[in-house]
């Protein structure tokens, strides 16, 4: 037979990661109702694993008038897979990306003079208009010019002919020092004042609204993935997985790396096909959900593409195991954050893309 091109095969998975959108228009829904003004959805590192291109053609259909990134590369991937909706660089616009920013119709943050220069400089020789936010530095001392120094810095930046259309600032204790929170919202007050109106403030995030409440603009990314207990938001995300191989183990029998786990003969053992490089963090994964919802221990450690865990009995390779669950049990994304000692937004970024997504209306 002659070579030919290898058809594609519709395949199911092995194992997934399912997106429920649904789930995100109910956080989303839940955040309007909290903010006073704009929300702005938070869709950088692929939208906290998330999967940035679908939930932004998805937050666009649903309204939302403005999504945020924090790279040129991430916000050029969305205008490749053709979204046309305004899309804000959050962070501070290097010079050397100006022209790239504006070829690809993105919003830059500008913290310094430097960089509105070279995007004054860049939009005059492309013949575009150069449109901006400007980053205000209430007390966080990362990126921004000094609170002090607003109005001078608007005027500046106006000056090199670039439209100003919003004005931000980020907090840097949202549940965790209410007293420095209000120090920034009032320093932000006051250059609201000197600023004036006729430009989008923009301030608070995730827990900063839900702790605090608004008082300009929001920009959200957890609570709209809904990793935030005690609100009534839920994670929008599961892991699912079927397993590759069921056997019974025989006493003595010692399973994976370092062989910690020493079967007591005779339990089921189901060896699932994701690891840490899919995103499970090494020694914080104890819990898997089996396809009847019961919490099945993992036996010994996780390996980097595979998992085993114990069953009370035997299952087929179609069965679904629920890896990682939408909730706030022992399965979540947040027991696995706090097991590891870290943060679930860290865990949420290393979701791996090597896994499939499917999104769920
Ligand atoms: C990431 C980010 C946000 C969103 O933060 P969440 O805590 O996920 O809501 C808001 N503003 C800026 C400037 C950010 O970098």
């Amino acid at each position: 037979m002659p070579a030919g091109p290898i058809e594609p095969v519709e395949m199911e998975e092995r194992a997934w990661i399912e997106v429920d959108l649904s789930a995100l228009e109910t956080n989303l829904d839940f955040i309007r109702n909290r903010a006073r003004g704009e929300v702005i959805p938070v869709l950088k590192a692929d939208a906290y694993g998330h999967g940035a291109l679908p939930l932004a053609r998805f937050l666009f259909q649903r309204g939302v008038r403005r999504v945020a990134v924090a790279t040129l590369a991430e916000g050029r991937a969305l205008r490749e897979g053709g979204v046309e909706g305004e899309v804000l660089l959050l962070g501070s616009l290097h010079p050397l990306e100006a022209e790239e920013a504006l070829r690809w119709g993105l919003t830059p943050t500008l913290s310094t003079l430097e960089a509105a220069r070279a995007l004054a400089e860049r939009a005059r020789a492309l013949g575009l208009l150069p449109r901006a936010h400007l980053k205000v530095d209430t007390g966080m001392n990362r990126v921004g010019f000094p609170w002090e120094e607003a109005a001078m810095a608007l005027k500046a930046v106006e000056a090199l002919g670039v439209r100003v259309e919003g004005v931000y600032t980020h907090l840097a204790t949202a549940g965790e020092d209410a007293a420095f929170v209000e120090t920034q919202r009032r320093r932000f007050q006051e250059v609201r004042r000197a600023l004036g109106e006729g430009y989008f403030y923009h301030l608070e995030n995730s827990l900063g609204l839900l702790l605090h409440g608004a008082t300009a603009g929001v920009r959200v990314g957890l609570a709209l993935y809904g990793l935030v207990p005690g609100f009534g938001l839920r994670p929008i995300l599961r892991i699912l997985a079927r397993p590759t191989l069921v056997k019974r183990l025989k006493a003595g029998d010692r399973v994976g790396y370092g062989g910690v786990y020493v079967a007591r003969g005779g339990e089921w053992l189901a060896t699932l096909p994701v690891g840490y490089a899919d995103g499970l963090p090494w020694g914080a994964v104890r819990f898997v959900k089996g396809p009847d919802g019961r919490l099945l221990e993992v036996a010994g450690r996780i390996s980097m593409d595979q998992t085993t865990v114990l069953l009370p009995g035997p299952v087929g390779l179609e069965a679904v195991f629920e890896v990682l669950s939408a909730d706030f049990g022992p399965t979540g994304l947040l027991a696995w954050a706090e097991a590891r000692g870290t943060l679930p937004y860290e865990v949420a970024v290393h979701l791996s893309r090597r896994l499939p997504r499917r999104y769920l209306e």
